[in-house]
């Protein structure tokens, strides 16, 4: 069998060098857990960035899984499946509303969203063909497609890919007033992160998102939340605007949706929003697959039955007091739920050297950005698992 360094080798050979992995080569995993090549086995702090928030090979996802597979796996919207409505039907019941349309990837949902928010704005609203304007935020992510890119603040994102696509506004992140400003009568929607996680976990400041609402229902401006990575528990809610007591128009959804079997994602909304489309207007292949439907479905009873909503919320205020104690290296630590990070000291240098070091510790971790490291274990974990992961960071950076 290969080593971790011949598997890096080929991959680095053969693969496009779009990421900077850590040098670990993973070969297998259970709840919480990963094991390399080698057998060297880890905590893994980072959940695939929050798409398995229900634990890796969660037994009753990979049974969905397996049963459906043997069943049927895909049929193109051209015909129905009997996996898709209930799908839809469970997304509606849990978020409290009317429609849902089903896509693979995140940034496809958020392809999504901009459409239905587009032709809502033609259709619904009034604006003139063509003029419609969606305000988003500096320090977003929204996932990488040519239109996304293009509304990106991070100049990498961005260099190299243009032209890109007009109707975006960049206004700073949480302020609201910069909001109200930036509203026009040609605007039709706000897209925004409850809060922002590739930017470093950037929590907004209290009574944002209650602004936000306030300010998207007085203009007729659709307020579109990406909770693909906040949602689904990850903050301690179903998803992480309830904080606020805040609905938006349109929940924009993925990752944690299938627990990290298969990529599905979803725009749940109202039927004046998504009602826009008709057939034709828009659509995938793989969208809402009977397989995808099948495991999304038990992925959200896991999310459900096990109470991963309060148990994140529980034990990510356990591990932010914990870590808020650390001093050390760490400057900061910020988040909600188990959506947190350490942002490091100036004087620490980079953060990629302590990953390595927290990797040698059996412990997995990312960095985002130059001194920030996100921690984001699987929801399952419990509180002794939590302090094992505390005593090894403690080490690296108190
Ligand atoms: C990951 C992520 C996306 C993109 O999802 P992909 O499945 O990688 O396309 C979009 N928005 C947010 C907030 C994300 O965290």
């Amino acid at each position: 069998m290969a080593t971790s360094s011949e598997i890096i080798e080929i991959t680095e050979k053969y693969g496009a060098h779009n990421y900077h992995p850590l040098p670990v080569v993973i070969s297998r995993a259970e709840g919480v857990w990963v094991w390399d090549v080698e057998g060297r086995k880890y905590l893994d702090f980072l959940s695939a960035y929050s798409a398995v928030n229900q634990g890796h090979r969660h037994p009753r996802i990979v049974k969905a899984l397996v049963e459906q597979a043997d069943r049927l796996t895909l049929t193109s919207r051209a015909f129905h499946n009997d996996q898709l409505g209930p799908f839809l039907a469970k997304l509606c019941a849990l978020f409290d509303m009317q429609m849902a349309l089903p896509m693979n990837t995140g940034a496809e949902a958020v392809e999504t969203a901009i459409k239905a928010a587009r032709k809502w704005g033609y259709s619904v609203k009034g604006v003139a063909a063509d003029r419609a304007r969606i305000v988003c935020c500096e320090g977003n992510f929204h996932g990488r497609t040519t239109t996304i890119v293009g509304f990106s603040s991070e100049a990498q994102y961005r260099e190299g890919f243009g032209p890109f696509a007009p109707g975006f506004d960049l206004i700073p992140y949480g302020d609201a007033d910069a909001l109200e400003a930036a509203i026009g009568p040609d605007t039709v929607g706000f897209l925004f992160e409850p809060i922002q996680g590739e930017a470093g976990v950037v929590v907004p400041p209290e009574g944002y998102l209650a602004r936000a609402r306030e300010l998207c229902s007085r203009h007729r401006v659709l307020m579109m939340a990406d909770e693909i990575q906040t949602g689904l528990g990850r903050c301690g809610r179903m998803y992480c605007c309830q904080h606020e007591d805040v609905v938006p128009d349109v929940l924009i959804l993925g990752k944690a949706i299938s627990g990290g079997m298969l990529p599905v994602s979803a725009v749940v909304s109202s039927r004046e929003i998504l009602g826009v489309f008709s057939p034709g207007d828009h659509g995938s292949t793989f969208g809402g697959n009977p397989l995808g439907a099948a495991v999304a479905c038990a992925a959200l009873d896991v999310i459900t039955d096990e109470k991963l909503c309060a148990r994140a919320a529980e034990l990510g205020a356990y591990f932010e007091a914990e870590l808020a104690s650390l001093g050390g290296k760490v400057e900061l630590v910020r988040g909600r739920g188990l959506l947190l990070a350490a942002v490091l000291r100036e004087s620490a240098g980079a953060a990629r050297a302590y990953c390595e070091q927290l990797k040698a510790e059996g412990l997995l971790c990312k960095e985002t950005h130059d001194r920030i490291i996100r921690f984001a274990p699987p929801l399952v974990i419990d509180k002794p698992t939590l302090d094992w992961a505390f005593e090894r960071i403690a080490k690296v950076l108190g």
